[in-house]
């Protein structure tokens, strides 16, 4: 059979995650690179396939089966998904909840109308946390889902840290409260506000002559950021925070606390609690192996006739594999 030709539209963490994902997938063949950047300017993490520019990709039309958007949500996205849609199958990890509904409508009439599939807010939140909350609700009507992140590594709380005076250096992870977590598997269903369902942890190089106590405090107090959270601060120099501190680790879990059967005087109800949980040394390589699995599906799905867009829900689990339908029966079920 031949390999399904795959491309990637833009170059950043996502982008390179993509590509290693490509290489463990011995059914997937990389066509090449997009950018919109100099070509010349782009180096890969493996340079046997050629990085081209984005505004010549309609030259390509033919030559790629399915296109993976690796740009960013909040400005990338919204530009390149409804175009690009209108001359590829693409699949893409948009991640702005808000907007999916908005973003759904602005690809479905390009794609429809050019006859391929545009797979959006592939991931795995949105994504295969999205299809666990589903899981959860259709099979335990009766119960509460609960939503949990990290640990991980938050920019925006880190860059608030790093404004601290006296600073040098620092990172920020978000915790899911083990509290929080040992109620909710207990079965107990309890409402959580977000301040209670996490805890945050900050790393920190102080400046040269700074007072250590000065700093937490002005960390642990700041408003909107710290102040209403528990949080942690750990004082390191900079050569731990190069080392240990390097990465985009991220993950989470998923939780249905629910009960069945029903509470009568002949009967009794039961707990039934479902979890998914994720532990990823890095987000990006994760994220984009995902995008790389519902690649092959979109692709699939458009073989089949199918065209619009498309969510993690309107995918069928067996196309996301490399094997046949009969070796998953007698593989895995
Ligand atoms: P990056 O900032 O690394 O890359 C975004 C784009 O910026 C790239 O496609 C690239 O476009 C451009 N770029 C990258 N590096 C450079 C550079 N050195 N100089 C100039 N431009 C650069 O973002 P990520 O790859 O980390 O994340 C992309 C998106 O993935 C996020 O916005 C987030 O929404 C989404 N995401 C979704 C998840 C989910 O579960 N659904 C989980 C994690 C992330 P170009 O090559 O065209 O210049």
């Amino acid at each position: 059979t031949t390999p399904i030709r795959v491309a990637i539209a833009g170059y950043g963490n996502l982008g390179r995650g993509a590509q290693a994902a490509i290489t463990h997938s011995p059914d997937m063949q990389l066509v090449g690179v997009f950018s919109r950047r100099d070509p010349a300017s782009v180096t890969l993490i493996d340079d046997s396939v050629p990085v081209y520019a984005i505004d010549d990709i309609e030259q390509y039309k033919d030559d790629i089966d399915v296109l993976i958007l690796c740009g960013g949500s909040r400005s990338d996205l919204p530009e390149q998904g409804p175009a690009l849609a209108s001359l590829f199958n693409i699949v893409d990890s948009f991640d702005t909840h808000a907007k999916i509904p908005e973003y759904f409508e602005a690809l479905d009439a390009p794609a429809t109308k050019a006859g391929k599939v545009a797979m959006l807010s592939v991931g795995w939140d949105p994504g295969l946390f999205s299809i666990n909350r589903l899981y959860g609700e259709a099979i335990l009507p009766v119960g509460e889902t609960y939503s949990f992140w990290g640990k991980g590594l938050s920019q925006g709380h880190s860059d608030a840290v790093r404004r601290v005076d006296g600073v040098k250096a620092g990172v920020q992870y978000t915790l899911p409260s083990e509290s929080a977590i040992a109620r909710v598997r207990s079965g107990e269903q309890p409402t959580l506000s977000t301040r209670e369902k996490h805890v945050r942890e900050c790393y920190v190089v102080l400046e040269d002559g700074a007072d250590a106590d000065t700093v937490r405090s002005a960390i642990v107090t700041m408003p909107d950021y710290f102040a209403d959270y528990d949080t942690t601060v750990h004082f390191i120099d900079e050569q731990t925070l190069a080392s240990e501190h390097n990465k985009m680790p991220h993950g989470g879990f998923v939780i249905r606390s629910g009960v069945s059967g029903i509470d009568n005087k002949q009967n009794e109800q039961n707990d039934q609690v479902l979890e998914f949980s994720l532990k990823l040394g890095s987000n990006p390589e994760f994220t984009a192996s995902v995008l790389v699995a519902y690649a092959r599906a979109a692709h699939k799905m458009n073989l089949a006739g199918e065209t619009g867009a498309k969510t993690v829900f309107d995918v069928a689990p067996g196309l996301l594999s490399p094997k046949t339908p009969a070796q998953l029966r007698k593989e895995l079920l």
